[in-house]
């Protein structure tokens, strides 16, 4: 089908790939010299970056991936919690231990339960999760998914709530899509797992296995009027070259057709789990999953991107730095899975254990923001809105102060009576640092302000 070749052309990204397998300097300083301007680059271009082998080289391209990371996002780290609601799945897929294979007794969680596990991450400190849910159109109903984001928003407790449920469901209708928007949604998030066809009808069974079903999946949600959308791939089912060129091409299409770009790229890579006995034809090292986080922040500079609890905290602290503007911390990946966790229910292995707070206490130390913001989306900064800021790099002049304000409130909420002294003391050190760093005046003091309100007890100010 058309579309399908216009969001993702295999023959020509593996002539790309082909064509650029042996990149001399002199054209990787010049791709280097366009990357700096933050404007993007071709597909062309992304392929002799994925080829690159020159250590020095790859040394410059982390460089410049951070330093843009540094220009467009600045230095906050949006935190997030999973909620899975239901394990019941009717797809076959075999990276996932929810495959309908294994026998596990399913678990979907009432509407009181999804209200337990919500207290439970406020209480963690986050603001933000992302819903997550096996496809299943008789147990996992579009009506179970919209209550169970209307019961996420209904719990208020004494320590907040939470401001932002983004999704991850499987692929649907237009008319599906429309009731998660009307639910206020933040991003819809689709993994293509991989853009390769004939892996991918090899590794799935079910309504998941129609290609066409799942590439298409964001116009749809985009004609449903979800216009914060976000991309990924599984790595290690196909070779990542192929991969990265694929959500780059893919990128360029939504940015050309829809008029914006995916709000977010996540780079999962495969992790075992207790009933999945498939091995990954195209395992990543740590090296290359590195270089696939630089590369796309450098070939796709506006968009934020999101690293899981797949990755170990060494990898991750890396990560931070090349690109990631978004993570998971304390996760749990089962439902009921914050009330108790049980190794055999997980639908992955999580690699970092950290609760927030020491993953919290990691990030200080690089002097990096801890961000509960949620407040592009809640202002209707979505969409063409949030780009036509994102895009020249003028996100950060929201980001920086909505990160502080965010962060202070964690501070004043869980670290200031409970005995935390040193993560307080710290917070309030990195904090100030950065207040002193917003340039613009009128903003700098209304923060210093906003400050002064949240620790007098005001909540959820923002810019
Ligand atoms: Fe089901 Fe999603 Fe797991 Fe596939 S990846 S088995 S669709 S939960
Ligand atoms: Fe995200 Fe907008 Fe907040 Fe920046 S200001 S952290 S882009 S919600």
């Amino acid at each position: 089908m058309k579309v399908i070749k216009e969001i993702c052309d295999e023959e020509k990204i593996l002539q790309i790939l082909e064509k650029t397998k042996n990149p001399d300097r002199k054209t990787i300083e010049l791709i280097f010299n366009k990357a700096k301007e933050k404007k993007g680059l071709s597909l062309e271009e992304v392929g002799y970056l994925t080829n690159l082998k020159d250590k020095e080289l790859i040394s410059e391209l982390f460089n410049i991936a951070g330093k843009i990371k540094d220009e467009i996002y600045g230095e906050r780290l949006v935190f997030f919690a999973p909620l899975y609601i239901s394990d019941f799945c009717v797809n076959d897929c075999e990276y996932c231990n929810f495959h309908i294979r294994n026998p596990l007794k399913r678990r979907k969680l009432s509407l009181e339960e999804i209200k337990e596990e919500t207290i439970r991450i406020i209480e963690m400190g986050h603001k933000r999760v992302l819903l997550e849910c096996g496809e299943d159109p008789i147990n996992n109903p579009i009506d179970y998914i919209v209550s169970a984001i209307e019961t996420i928003y209904s719990v208020k407790t004494e320590k907040g709530n939470i401001r932002r449920v983004n999704v991850n469901i499987s692929a649907t209708t237009k008319e599906d899509y429309k009731k998660l928007k009307e639910v206020k949604i933040g991003t819809y998030q689709l993994f293509q797992e991989t853009y390769h066809y004939e892996t991918y009808k090899k590794l799935h069974k079910g309504p998941k296995s129609d290609y066409e079903r799942q590439i298409t999946a964001h116009i749809r949600a985009f004609e449903g009027g979800i216009d914060d959308l976000g991309i990924g791939v599984l790595f290690g089912l196909y070779d990542w070259r192929f991969e990265v060129l694929s959500l780059v091409s893919h990128s360029q299409f939504m940015d050309k057709h829809l008029g914006i770009g995916p709000h977010t790229i996540s780079v999962p890579r495969f992790r075992e789990a207790p009933t999945v006995t498939y091995q990954p034809a195209y395992p990543v090292s740590d090296e290359d999953f590195l270089k696939i986080i630089a590369i796309l922040r450098v070939a796709v500079p506006y968009t934020g991107m999101i690293l899981s609890t797949r990755e170990r905290p060494e990898i991750r602290k890396i990560a931070f730095k090349l690109g990631i503007s978004q993570t998971s911390a304390g996760s749990r990946t089962s439902p009921g899975g914050y009330k108790k966790f049980l190794k055999e229910e997980v639908q992955f292995e999580v690699y970092d254990l950290r609760n927030l707070e020491e993953v919290i206490s990691d990030i200080l130390e690089d002097k990096l923001i801890p961000s509960f913001c949620t407040a592009c989306y809640r202002i209707g900064r979505t969409g063409e809105n949030f780009m036509n800021l994102a895009k020249p790099g003028e996100i950060h002049k929201f980001c920086r102060p909505n990160g502080i304000l965010t962060f202070v409130e964690y501070l004043e909420n869980f670290a200031k009576n409970n005995g935390k002294k040193e993560i307080y003391e710290k917070g309030y050190e990195v904090v100030e640092y950065y207040l002193n760093k917003i340039d613009n005046e009128n903003v700098r003091k209304e923060t210093i302000k906003r400050i002064e309100r949240i620790k007098k007890g005001e909540r959820d100010l923002y810019f």
